[in-house]
């Protein structure tokens, strides 16, 4: 009897134990569940850490957009073709006046480089300096072989609804002398009154800052009623003269392809001023 009863104290003792240790062990889990809880909650601030920087982020790129603006639409229209048109096509709308459909354009007289290629070449390199920063920017062609009349350029201006219409050209006179760039917009005439306050505008800022900044004369800026890829255009459009392939120091300049990046960067810059 006795023994039983000391057998049947152990037994209690041992459940005791048992449970004591169940319940440390419970204690146990419990303090891992927090635990665990507080790294979810370590790792939840951590998210919330992330998609402040994340939004910082964001907010620094959206800060830099309203500087340069992405929601931009630049035609680049590299002038004349290595092959022209024959055709004639009317100078404007209901224009009984017609002009060459696209001609050959200029020959550097000491480079003996054709203007084709250069405005080409200086063309791709604006191209890619927009796209760096953004813009959207679209070429009425990419091959010098290509010929397209300056109304179907000017259309393509047109059909993107194009914030600019840059065309680039290389100017040509029969005066050695001569020499500078210049910007031509479109004269505030009947077809095109609509963009002539803001074509100028834009050509003065994109021709100033191209005299300055390649420290070549500046011409500045002439009003033109007779152009058919400005008669056409329903957006603003400007065409730059880079200088000119008639003057051995515009033509060595200019002709020379080691110079195109420096001269396509300052014409984007140009443009970069006129949306800021
Ligand atoms: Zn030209």
């Amino acid at each position: 009897m006795k023994n039983k009863l000391i057998y049947i104290m152990i037994l209690i003792c041992i459940v005791v134990i048992g449970s004591g240790c169940n319940n440390s062990n419970l204690q146990e889990n419990n303090k891992k569940n927090i635990n665990q809880s507080s790294e979810d909650s370590k790792e939840h601030d951590k998210n919330k850490d992330s998609i402040v920087d994340d939004n910082s982020e964001n907010k620094g790129k959206s800060e830099k957009e309203e500087v340069v603006p992405t929601n931009k639409t630049i035609v680049i229209d590299p002038g004349h073709s290595s092959t022209g048109t024959s055709g004639q096509e009317p100078i404007a709308p209901e224009s009984s006046q017609t002009k060459l459909k696209d001609g050959l354009g200029a020959t550097g007289e000491y480079t003996g480089v054709p203007e084709h290629k250069t405005n080409m070449s200086v063309a791709l390199l604006v191209k890619e300096n927009l796209e760096s920063k953004g813009y959207n920017v679209v070429m009425t062609k990419s091959d010098v072989a290509e010929s397209k009349s300056n109304i179907e350029r000017a259309f393509i201006g047109n059909e993107n609804n194009a914030d600019l219409v840059l065309r680039i050209h290389a100017d040509s006179s029969e005066n050695n002398n001569i020499g500078g760039a210049s910007v031509h917009v479109p004269g505030n005439n009947k077809y095109t009154s609509s963009i002539y306050e803001i074509s100028k505008s834009y050509g003065e800022t994109i021709i100033n800052t191209y005299a300055q900044e390649l420290g070549i004369k500046n011409r500045g800026v002439i009003e033109r009623d007779d152009l058919t890829g400005f008669n056409w255009s329903k957006v603003p459009v400007v065409l730059i003269e880079m200088g000119f392939l008639s003057n051995k120091e515009d033509d060595m300049f200019v002709s020379n392809t080691e110079n195109h990046s420096k001269i396509a960067k300052v014409i984007a810059d140009g443009i970069y001023k006129c949306f800021e």
